[in-house]
């Protein structure tokens, strides 16, 4: 897409995924979010705000440079996991925070927290959701990992009354079903889960080469799913490995920017944004603005044929 005035790419929306916790109550074996290390950032609230009014000011409020390059008018703050509903009132807190301080705010979960929590979601805090789905069978899901210590594991109707509790309190919710394509799925036809349940988007992934390589699949699978998968009117949006190499904005459960890479093997991590500010983080790790911007272009060309 093209800035009309200035010929330049631009994009809406800038996208920080602020992966708050590595706690899970699931054990999927593909998972990437282990970083092992105890001193995350949320056990401190004078530490979120820090770090909420950091990026505010920078993204927000600033002229960063992603802010000249890419031309967004909105920035999102995507709370990530982890499970980050882990967090119980401390995640209602960054997204109320978050909220005060101009995000628009989004949540990645695995949904259980949503149909299994004491604590009610509070009203409109939240403008997108994914929920993380990737096997309609039990058997499939439990020896993917997607399923918490005493076997319970989302099945497709708490999937549905977890996306009816949020379009009924999230005004103008925004709903995702994020589908990771591996050796066990692959298989699986979709089309009529995600004809039901009508997500605003439905992204398929292929399972990424960390973990358990006896889930990894060929390119050529991948492509089969999603070309299954393709002309029947479903929302679909599908990632390959590629596209999802230096195309987030990703700050770790410790407050410092990370990235992986298509060279190095593992992350790249910047300093503490909170110590070192914005700017100077962000120059440590290698961001792609290109990346990251025809990751989007797809995203609203995807949204136009929908
Ligand atoms: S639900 Fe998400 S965070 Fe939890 S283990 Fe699975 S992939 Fe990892």
């Amino acid at each position: 897409m093209k800035n009309d005035t200035t010929n330049k790419p631009y994009i809406n929306e800038l996208v920080i995924n602020w992966h708050i916790t590595e706690a899970c109550n699931y054990n999927c074996a593909y998972c990437f979010a282990k970083w092992g290390k105890p001193n995350e950032l949320h056990r401190s609230l004078e530490e979120i705000e820090k770090l909420l009014d950091n990026l505010a000011l920078y993204f927000i409020n600033g002229q960063s440079r992603l802010k000249s390059e890419l031309g967004y008018e909105t920035v999102r703050l995507n709370l990530a996991g982890g499970e980050p509903m882990m967090l119980g009132s401390t995640f209602f807190i960054i997204l109320m925070l978050a909220k005060q301080k101009g995000f628009k705010t989004s949540i990645i979960t695995n949904g259980h927290y949503l149909v299994n929590s004491r604590l009610d979601f509070p009203k409109n805090l939240l403008d997108m959701v994914g929920i993380s789905f990737d096997s309609q069978d039990l058997i499939t899901r439990k020896k993917i990992g997607r399923v918490d210590r005493k076997g319970n594991s989302l099945s497709f109707e708490d999937l549905k009354v977890a996306l009816e509790g949020l379009i009924e309190t999230q005004k103008g919710i925004k709903t995702k079903i994020n589908t990771v394509v591996n050796s066990l799925n692959y298989e699986e036809d979709f089309s009529s889960l995600i004809g039901e349940l009508k997500p605003y988007k439905w992204k398929v992934l292929q399972v990424m080469p960390y973990g358990a390589d006896d889930l990894l699949i060929s390119n050529d699978k991948f492509n089969q799913f999603v070309e299954r998968h393709s002309g029947l009117g479903l929302p679909i949006f599908a990632e390959s490995n590629s596209t999802m190499t230096e195309s987030y904005l990703m700050i770790d459960p410790l407050g410092r920017f990370y990235q992986n890479s298509v060279n190095a093997c593992g992350y790249k991590y910047s300093d503490s944004i909170n110590q070192c500010g914005v700017e100077r983080a962000l120059s440590q790790i290698a961001f792609n603005p290109k990346t990251f911007f025809s990751r989007y272009c797809q995203i609203d060309i995807d949204v136009l044929e929908s």
